[in-house]
């Protein structure tokens, strides 16, 4: 196997080195450098350089806790190839623990690949983008939901492109929504510019859930196993799978009345059509709105904050085929989805105290 590359960025990370370092992409009011946490792993053989990216959205934690782990994990003497772990991208987010970019509310997730001439976020998305991302081959772009909702731990893809479909499989989550991805988002942008590039979601923000994070580090290593850059690991094939195309029945479920929620599906997020997924009440509790599923399916994401107007999305259901929903229900008897488990309003991953 051929000897390794140096990683150059404004300076550079010979072949058999780690090293964390803080990158500066913009400044603040007071002119101090906002600047990014980044570890590059490079291998001491070459091959793919894989970068893994969490926080592009300033509260959705659970990616930073994957990026800690993965940081702390490899050695550059074992791989063949490079990990590139940009820790967290929107940092004033971070620091404000909002979504956005603070003061202007700008999406960083809608302003790649970014211009260095434009506005604060497509500045710090072009930095990043020019440095970083541009020099890699694949990327896992970590996210959760939108706080108050919460999502089952699932991938987002480009599947018609080849290599993303590859990318998507390889991280061995069970379900993936197919799509281009929104225009500005780094996955659009980085797929765009010859980096196959999938996004994870996985639960909630503002928490470190356990179960989901080592999910994830196990589909990072077998992302890595796939593309040799670990060549003695194993590619972790899932059970089961389910592709979900754009074309598929699938179906965001609005409340029509405003009032309280009541979530009834549970504890797994299998419904059967005409299973009553939640109830809407009134103050009086004289009027109870039944909210049923349209047809079988998965839910894949749901709200969580109980109160609900009309037009508020209550959850994403996405349609099964009645042999992948017996596939799920033996799963769950054996005990598969506990990871999953719900009760009620809470989604909860395994051992997370809510
Ligand atoms: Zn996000």
């Amino acid at each position: 196997m051929a000897n390794g590359r140096a990683f150059r960025y404004d300076g550079a990370v010979p072949p058999g080195e780690k090293r964390h370092f803080r990158y500066e992409v913009s400044e603040t009011y007071l002119g101090d450098p906002v600047e990014v946490p980044v570890t590059i792993i490079n291998g001491k053989h070459d091959g793919p350089r894989v970068f893994c990216t969490a926080a592009v959205h300033g509260d959705e934690l659970n990616g930073v806790k994957v990026c800690q782990e993965l940081a702390a994990k490899y050695d550059p003497a074992q791989l063949h190839g490079t990990l590139v772990v940009i820790h967290v991208v929107n940092v004033p987010g971070y620091h404000a623990q909002q979504r956005y970019i603070p003061i202007y509310d700008q999406d960083l997730n809608r302003s790649f690949p970014g211009k260095a001439t434009s506005n604060t976020a497509e500045r710090m998305a072009n930095e990043i983008f020019e440095t970083f991302i541009k020099q890699c081959d694949y990327g896992l772009d970590f996210h959760t939901s939108t706080r108050n909702r919460t999502t089952i731990y699932h991938v987002r893809a480009d599947t018609a492109n080849p290599e993303v479909d590859r990318l998507a499989r390889a991280f061995g989550a069970n379900v993936i929504l197919s799509g281009g991805g929104d225009e500005g988002s780094l996955r659009a942008a980085a797929t765009a510019a010859g980096v196959p590039t999938v996004t994870i979601e996985m639960g909630k923000a503002h928490r470190f859930q356990p179960v989901l994070i080592e999910k994830a580090l196990d589909g990072v290593e077998s992302v890595l196993a796939e593309f040799g850059v670990l060549p003695n690991a194993t590619v972790q094939w899932p059970g089961w799978w389910r592709v979900v195309d754009p074309t598929d029945q699938k179906a965001w479920l609005r409340a029509d009345t405003g009032g309280l929620v009541d979530m009834k599906w549970g504890p797994y997020p299998l419904v059967r059509e005409g299973e009553t997924i939640c109830t809407i009440t009134d103050h009086f509790k004289r009027e109870e709105h039944v909210v049923a599923a349209p047809f079988t399916g998965l839910l894949v994401g749901v709200l969580e904050n109980p109160l609900a107007l009309p037009g508020h999305p209550l959850c994403h259901l996405v349609s099964l085929d009645e042999a992948t929903a017996e596939e799920i229900g033996t799963e769950i008897e054996n005990g598969e989805f506990d990871g999953y488990r719900a009760n009620g309003t809470v989604w909860r991953a395994g051992q997370e105290q809510d």
